[in-house]
């Protein structure tokens, strides 16, 4: 298989689009080199690492599909035994032909065009928000939650405080000490812990206690300048990045688990009350006083960063493991806040924007393969088209079926390839930006991570191009949300009367691996985000990033909910 060969099968534009549109280096970094960068200066202590898990029920699944699917193809060879290093052979040109029928059909599939597509998505998401805003349940894709944070931190927060941030697959436990309006954030110290498979899946309690105990451990470990006067206790920020029924700032109920967790007994309780119980049990002096998600920390960090200039942070977006949204929102334009009017006139909204869904979203088979196969099926659509999680395991599908239908890998397909979620998304992003010439980095994830070696430069390319195309889809679509919100609170230059806020700045701050790690998504998703604005409204959207609103921005909503006011701690043993 000459490349002569394969540019004649392929349409050229596959290949022009991809280099063309490469244009931010390739930024290789671990999850762990990214963690010791982190805040400079600041100390930190983490305990392990881990790669996301693999979950059995969907490894059945997709094994069952596969052998389907091979069967419907009329392919028998199924290697399952421990993968033996394969390697991609000459490919006839009929496979080739079939390789590029189903790339093309998938480039077809997950395009976004913004006045046919994205602009409709957008409609689409402004009426879901409006629905979900009038009444509790009033759409059935936003859950928009009343976060019970209706101001921003003021800057003067002072003392140490306390996160704990679950969200994905570790957790953390973070000490912050704010030195108030001069020196905001002095220092912080964390611990980042992996959470075991079998709890992730397991008895609601035993992962309390789990954390309680991770949480002890963490306090066990600090001197005396730390403990709290007597009769006070330690306050704690709960960032818990699952769709919850907030009832107060310290109250809040779990809707459902999503991103791989699926913990019994927990649906329907007060996590706030769970986490105090456990705590409690272990003897422990900590409170939580303000329960948040990752994007309300997230807006409570950025809207710091820029409160002497004359921005406004109004929005807030994760891109991580999952993914998720909030903004400020006017009181008046919540009809189903029953209290009485907070002070700001304002309430922050957490969206849960991942369960938006739509029969125009561009949906492959893959997509619904992979929906079918997770533990929430039929739920988070949007989430499973663009969020970290499942990037990779699109990519892999993809080659699951070329490597079934075209022998894309040889006469044998590779036994690694049929493992849920063997490629990360880490790994999509890597192959993606690789700038080598004969892309050394593809060829070296494919041999280590799916046993495929000695593959040809033809192939990788192909592999390079998969990646534009499922990265493409999931960064527009995300753009498409943050104009849905922009529209929503009549930033996006449609509102006639917008004076007011006219010359002002709209942040949107941004975090998660996914948008942190992924230079060619960030600059598509901006890229998307201009389109559908045009270049004179867009210059006024200032998307950036924000780190660390879950740890960070959590112990500041902590601090701006303490129930003793500005100095919780012993002062005089406080470091300066
Ligand atoms: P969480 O969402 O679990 O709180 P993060 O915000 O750190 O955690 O996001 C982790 C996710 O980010 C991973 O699941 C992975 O999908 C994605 N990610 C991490 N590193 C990269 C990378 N280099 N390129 C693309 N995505 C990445
Ligand atoms: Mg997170």
């Amino acid at each position: 298989m000459s490349s002569a060969m394969l540019h004649a099968t392929l349409p050229a534009s596959s290949s022009a689009e991809q280099w063309s549109s490469r244009a931010s280096p390739w930024m290789h970094a671990s999850q762990s080199k990214v963690l010791r960068g982190m805040h400079a200066g600041v100390q930190r202590h983490i305990l392990s690492l881990r790669v996301a898990p693999i979950f059995e029920n969907s490894m059945r699944h997709t094994f069952m599909d596969a052998i389907r699917s091979r069967r419907k193809v009329g392919l028998s060879r199924v290697s399952m035994e421990p993968s033996p290093a394969v390697t991609s052979e000459v490919i006839s040109r009929s496979d080739w032909n079939r390789v590029a029928i189903v790339l093309e059909e998938l480039r077809r599939k997950c395009d976004t065009p913004a006045d046919e597509l994205l602009c409709v998505l957008i409609d689409g998401m402004v009426e879901e928000m409006k629905a979900g805003l009038a009444v509790e349940g009033g759409s059935k894709d936003y859950k928009m939650i009343l976060t019970y944070v209706d101001k921003l931190p003021s800057g003067k927060e002072r003392g140490h405080f306390y996160a704990l941030d679950l969200g994905g697959t570790n957790f953390r436990v973070l000490r912050v000490h704010f030195g108030g309006k001069e020196s905001q954030m002095k220092d912080q110290e964390y611990q980042e812990v992996s959470i075991p498979a079998e709890l992730m899946l397991g008895q609601h309690e035993e992962l309390f206690d789990f954390i309680a105990g991770k949480l002890a451990e963490f306090v066990s470990k600090e001197t005396d300048a730390y403990h709290p006067l007597p009769g006070r206790k330690r306050e704690l920020g709960f960032t818990f990045s699952f769709p919850i029924k907030q009832t107060s700032i310290d109250a809040g109920t779990l809707i459902k688990w999503t991103k791989g967790f699926a913990v019994e007994g927990t649906a329907g309780k007060d996590v706030v009350q769970a986490l105090n119980e456990a705590m409690e049990k272990r003897g422990l002096d900590m409170v939580v006083t303000a329960l948040v998600n990752d994007t309300v920390g997230t807006l409570a960090v950025a809207s710091l960063a820029t409160q002497k200039q004359d921005d406004e942070v109004m929005i807030s977006v994760i891109l991580g493991t999952g993914t998720n949204a909030c903004y400020v929102e006017s009181i008046d334009a919540i009809p189903k806040w029953e209290g009485p009017k907070p002070s700001s006139g304002k309430m922050i909204i957490s969206m849960e924007w991942g369960g938006f869904s739509s029969s125009f979203l561009p949906r492959t088979q893959y997509d619904e393969a992979l929906d079918a196969a997770s533990v929430n099926p039929g739920e988070q659509i949007y989430e499973k088209l663009l969020s970290g999680m499942y990037l990779g395991d699109v990519v892999r599908r993809v080659l699951l079926r070329l490597a079934e239908e075209a022998a894309l890998f040889g006469p044998t397909v590779p036994s690694k390839l049929l493992v849920p979620f063997i490629l990360g998304t880490p790994h999509v992003s890597a192959m993606h930006q690789d700038e080598s010439s004969d892309l050394q980095v593809v060829g070296k994830i494919l041999g280590n991570v799916l046993g495929i070696d000695e593959t040809s430069l033809e192939l990788r390319k192909l592999v390079v191009d998969i990646c534009s195309i499922v990265a493409k889809r999931a960064a527009r679509l995300a753009g498409a949300g943050i104009v849905g919100i922009l529209k929503k609170i009549g930033r996006d230059g449609t509102k006639q009367d917008s004076s007011a806020t006219q010359n002002k700045r709209t942040v949107v701050a941004m975090d998660g691996g996914l948008y942190e790690h992924y230079p060619w998504f960030r600059a598509e998703l901006k890229a998307a985000v201009a389109e559908l604005l045009g270049s004179e409204v867009a210059k006024n959207v200032v998307i950036e990033l924000s780190k660390d609103g879950s740890g960070i921005g959590a112990a500041l909503l902590a601090a701006a909910h303490s129930r003793y006011g500005l100095f919780p701690f012993k002062y005089a043993n406080m470091r300066a």
